[in-house]
């Protein structure tokens, strides 16, 4: 199955089963010469038939095939293995790249993130639980990939098409999009998607994503697009607009955590449990695992970002991280 987008460039929607995203894009640009594809979905079986499938529809010679992982999330690169052949090259953002290549494990990318939901709060029990059915190390990619490094400016030319790399940092430290700037074209992965909200997690005290994913935000509405293809869902006509709901989004946002936060001192956990969330379960105790994982990660985000503007406090006491404010300054 597949639909094609623009002369030359097809999506393939491929099923992200059980997942609040539903599905995956994955961008075919084919020509005489050789074919890009961007971003593939996850390693499962559902996700592998509708890949093999669309490749055979779409007559796919897979030896003169490149592949580019806007960022490192499974459903983006996790079929990659399964479809690169000798004669293909694959490409993703440095950052993101590195820790997937060979000599570096998953418990080596796992453990950073587990000691820091534990220092803010996040219990034991659900910290195991959670880091065995993190769906990055359950479907990502089944082998190291060689990556080459996909880096700020490099061009892209397939048929008419000329896809340029432009560095977005924040939904995750790697994260690339590709604009064709002659004819307005913008594939963007998921820094900016259309119906839903792109997570910004943060899961070190060195790192501030949500500012960096603001900054990236302005930048790219600074660009001319007439189209914008993201990572997730249907196209997007008025990028400006959505980029515009984004920031606001992520501002109304913070300011609930810091109406959280005024007058008691909490874990980033907690906050999570009180922040107001978008999924049908009667009560914190009844959202899956996953579900508190992510939002506990998008808790910290706004909290590193509150943390780094002095609009809130954190201070640690017995090894856990407990913020506070006193509500006086909001966004
Ligand atoms: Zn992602």
């Amino acid at each position: 199955m597949f639909e094609e987008m623009l002369p030359g460039i097809f999506r393939i929607p491929v099923p992200l089963p059980g997942n609040p995203l539903k599905e995956i894009n994955s961008y075919v640009l084919t020509s005489s010469d050789r074919n890009l594809i961007i971003d593939t979905g996850m390693n499962r079986p559902a996700c592998i038939k509708v890949y093999e499938q669309a490749m055979k529809d779409l007559a796919i010679d897979l030896e003169r095939t490149d592949f580019i992982a806007t960022h490192l999330h499974a459903d983006h690169q996790g079929l990659i293995p399964l479809f690169m052949k000798e004669g293909s090259r694959a490409y993703m953002g440095e950052a993101d790249a590195a820790p997937m290549m060979e000599g570096t494990t998953a418990h080596a990318r796992k453990m950073p993130m587990g000691n820091y939901a534990a220092m803010n709060g996040f219990p034991d029990d659900e910290l195991k639980d959670a880091q065995e059915n993190h769906p990055g190390f359950k479907y990502g990619p089944q082998a190291p990939i060689h990556y080459l490094f996909l880096k700020e400016g490099d061009v892209f030319n397939i048929g008419d098409y000329s896809l340029e790399a432009i560095a977005t940092p924040g939904h995750t430290h790697g994260h690339m999009c590709l604009y064709d700037r002659k004819k307005k074209l913008f594939f963007s992965g998921d820094h900016v998607l259309g119906d839903i909200t792109p997570n910004i997690n943060a899961w070190s005290d060195d790192e501030d994503p949500l500012e960096e994913y603001i900054t990236s935000l302005n930048r790219v509405a600074g660009l001319d697009i007439d189209l914008c293809l993201p990572g997730h869902r249907t196209v997007i006509k008025d990028i400006k607009k959505r980029i515009g709901e984004l920031i606001e989004h992520h501002r109304v946002r913070a300011n609930e955590v810091i109406d959280i936060l005024t007058g008691q001192s909490i874990t980033g956990y907690e906050v999570a449990s009180r922040m107001t969330w978008d999924i049908v379960a009667k009560s914190w105790a009844d959202f899956p695992v996953m579900q508190k994982w992510f939002a506990t990660g998008e808790a910290l985000a706004h909290l590193r970002y509150l943390v780094e503007k002095n609009l809130i406090q954190k201070e640690m006491k017995n090894n856990i991280l407990f913020y506070s404010a006193d509500g006086k300054n909001r966004l």
